[in-house]
């Protein structure tokens, strides 16, 4: 079987409906079909501000949730980025082939240093995708299922990948992007243009996971839509009634069109209550999975450690052979 790499950040408290469905229930079919490995890429949440308590207890939920919504850790590879120190290892090999330049292009480093600051802005967030390219590279993985917003860091880990291989002789595999199609995005319910995001600015156009019914009706309830009171899918001159009616066709299993003929002679509250139900039917049990996940730590932590044995001996196979090709003596 082909191999796949994807991961998270443990960035929040708890997943929203954006990686659910533009990542997580995608991963979950995908795990007939591929060798997959699922990280949560706690190296990856460093690169922007955070607390060291927090980001512990963040990297088990979000582990949790990814159980909790179908990866099951018997078929797949589940584990936490740093348990595994070749990542961090051969991303160093990989930084000394990428070109400054090459790296100042990437556009998800300006608009997070923009939103950070200059005194944020640190060298760990600069090199991001190269940490990226190397949590790709060190599992030969062929498929990379991402979002849209990822596609210009897979290009990248495609460069290094070539540019290892014609250097120091064929390496590593060159993956391709699975970007997920344009209806797996979900946009910000009270922004409705940009997208839904762990590090939003507002949380009230944000739906968790984890979050109470009752906190993510009331959201739903106050998403922006526009004056016009038509329900219809458009979505340069009706962002927030196309975002809702794109969650509810994904949720729902059924077409757009289907959606849309089926509320278009209410009013937007019907819609949005409709919605409602359907993401509490789909968080729901996720919900109460994830807490009993996370009411028995040991078997979490069993579980974490078993993927990060299986992961590091995939790794350390691919490092093994990168610190040969550089002239490096064996890793350990
Ligand atoms: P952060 O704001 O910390 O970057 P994030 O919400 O962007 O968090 P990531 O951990 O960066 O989440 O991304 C995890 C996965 O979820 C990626 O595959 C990404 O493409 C996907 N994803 C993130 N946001 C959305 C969204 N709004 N719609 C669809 N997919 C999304
Ligand atoms: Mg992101």
């Amino acid at each position: 079987k082909p191999v796949l790499f994807s991961g998270m950040q443990p960035s929040a408290d708890s997943l929203h409906l954006g990686n659910f469905v533009g990542a997580l229930s995608n991963w979950v079919p995908m795990q007939e079909d591929f060798t997959a490995i699922y990280c949560v890429v706690d190296q990856h949440a460093i690169t922007v501000p955070f607390e060291p308590a927090s980001l512990r207890e963040r990297t088990r939920v979000t582990a949790a949730q990814y159980i909790a919504a179908g990866i099951d850790p018997e078929k797949s590879i589940l584990f936490v980025q740093s348990a595994v120190p070749a990542h961090a290892q051969l991303q160093w090999v990989l930084s000394t082939i990428t070109g400054f330049g090459e790296a100042s292009r990437m556009t998800q480093f300006k608009d997070k240093s923009q939103r950070y600051g200059a005194d944020t802005t640190t060298v760990g967030l600069f090199t991001y995708p190269v940490l990226m390219a190397a949590d790709i590279l060190l599992y030969q993985a062929a498929s990379v299922p991402v979002g849209e917003d990822q596609r210009q860091h897979i290009e990248l880990t495609r460069n290094l990948a070539e540019r290892f291989n014609s250097r120091f002789g064929d390496t590593f595999v060159v993956p391709e992007p699975h970007i997920m199609k344009e209806t797996a995005k979900v946009y910000d319910l009270q922004n409705p243009t940009a997208k839904m995001s762990k590090s939003a600015e507002s949380d009230a156009g944000l739906l968790r996971l984890l979050d109470d019914e009752k906190v993510t009706r009331k959201k739903i309830m106050r998403a922006v839509t526009d004056a016009d009171g038509e329900i219809r899918f458009d979505r340069e001159s009706k962002p927030g009634v196309s975002n809702l009616l794109t969650i509810a066709s994904v949720l729902s299993g059924s077409s757009i069109d289907e959606v849309t003929a089926q509320y278009a002679g209410g009013g937007y509250g019907d819609l949005k209550k409709g919605l409602a139900e359907l993401v509490e039917a789909t968080f729901a049990p996720i919900r109460e999975r994830t807490n009993k996940l996370l009411a028995d730590p040991a078997e979490l932590d069993r579980i974490l450690a078993r993927g990060a044995e299986r992961a590091n001996e995939l790794a350390l196979g691919t490092l093994d052979e990168v610190y040969e090709r550089v002239g490096f003596p064996k890793p350990v």
